[in-house]
């Protein structure tokens, strides 16, 4: 594991360090090769791009983390406006959105699991009636419980719901065998937090045979998984898997984010399978860049580039 792994995800929620880095310009080069930009205008011209290359979509509204009611109502609006500049534009056979459950106000004190469950029904809803679903992404360990408790709530009236699942934590594979049921839709990816020893394996070694073995469950199951990784490996491992269990494209599909791998994503959308590209729009990125930054530091150099050169 990479040594700047850790720090710069203990800076990923430092509120003095996104408020200096927040600074930036979103057009500043390493901001843009992740978020194609800040309104819901730039989500959809970038939806339209990538389905014209044959990719489906998934649309997150970056924030996480909201301690605060309106922001989280804020939220839910801006996915509201975006679901129906999405339906005008015809674009909701191949996009759905990506909620984080703490942006629509799963973090409040006391009430958050509550108003965060009505939220998600209204986004739910709206998706619905845009011709389109949602997924659930999943934050840091100490919330998975109330994000798989309000999955199954959604479930109950809207069971295209989209769950996520992350390999790095001990219990997933076990959570895996009990989502892979039929019409069970889950993202399987490695997880992106920074986790404790207790609940998460730490070693990337470890993290990529779990995520191996909660493929096979997935895969071998009745579920529609959906395979979020850029590891060239896990891909291979995936493709192998999803013939050996009699799998055909279409009946599961890879995921990437926006702007890492390109051409892997173009190339596997050639060989037929089915891509979908998590677009991530909005001035809140600062969260989202520094996960990225620390599953890759080499981009740590151009970021601090456009840092200086933000004048
Ligand atoms: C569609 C999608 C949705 C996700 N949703 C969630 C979620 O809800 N919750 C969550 O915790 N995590 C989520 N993640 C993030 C995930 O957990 C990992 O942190 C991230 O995908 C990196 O892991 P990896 O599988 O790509 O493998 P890694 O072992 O990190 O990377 C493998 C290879 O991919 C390439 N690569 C990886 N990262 C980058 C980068 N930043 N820039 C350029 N190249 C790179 C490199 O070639 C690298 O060697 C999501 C990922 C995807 C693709």
């Amino acid at each position: 594991m990479s040594l700047l792994r850790q720090p710069l995800l203990l800076l990923s929620r430092s509120a003095l360090v996104k408020r200096a880095v927040s600074g930036m310009p979103v057009s500043a080069g390493i901001v843009r090769s992740y978020v194609p930009g800040e309104t819901t205008e730039s989500a959809v011209g970038a939806t339209a791009a990538l389905s014209e290359d044959g990719l489906r979509v998934t649309l997150d509204f970056l924030g996480e983390d909201t301690t605060d009611a309106e922001q989280a109502d804020a939220t839910v609006a801006a996915y509201l406006d975006l679901l129906q500049q999405l339906a005008a534009r015809g674009l909701t056979r191949h996009a759905e959105v990506s909620v984080k459950l703490s942006a629509i106000g799963q973090s409040l004190p006391d009430v958050g699991h509550k108003v965060a469950l009505e939220n998600a029904r209204t986004v739910c809803r709206a998706a619905r009636n845009a011709g389109t679903t949602v997924t659930l992404d999943m934050e840091d360990h100490t919330t998975t419980d109330s994000t798989l408790m309000i999955l199954r709530e959604l479930r109950k009236d809207f069971p295209e719901t989209g769950a996520v699942l992350q390999a790095a934590l001990h219990r997933t594979e076990s959570d895996c065998r009990a989502l892979a049921y039929e019409g069970s839709r889950v993202r399987l990816c490695k997880g992106a937090y920074l986790e404790p020893e207790s609940v998460a394996f730490q070693d990337k070694l470890d993290i990529d045979k779990s995520y191996v073995r909660c493929l096979k469950v997935l895969l071998a199951g009745d579920g529609y998984p959906m395979i979020a990784t850029h590891d060239p490996r896990m891909v291979e491992i995936a493709s192998s898997l999803a013939s050996r269990f009699g799998r055909t494209p279409g009946s599961y599909e890879f995921q990437m984010l926006y702007g890492i791998r390109p051409e892997e994503q173009r190339r596997l959308v050639a060989n037929g399978e089915h891509v979908r590209v998590y677009v991530p729009y909005g001035t809140e990125w600062y969260g989202y860049l520094m996960r990225r930054l620390a599953e890759r530091p080499q981009n740590l150099t151009f970021f601090l580039r456009s840092l200086i050169s933000k004048n």
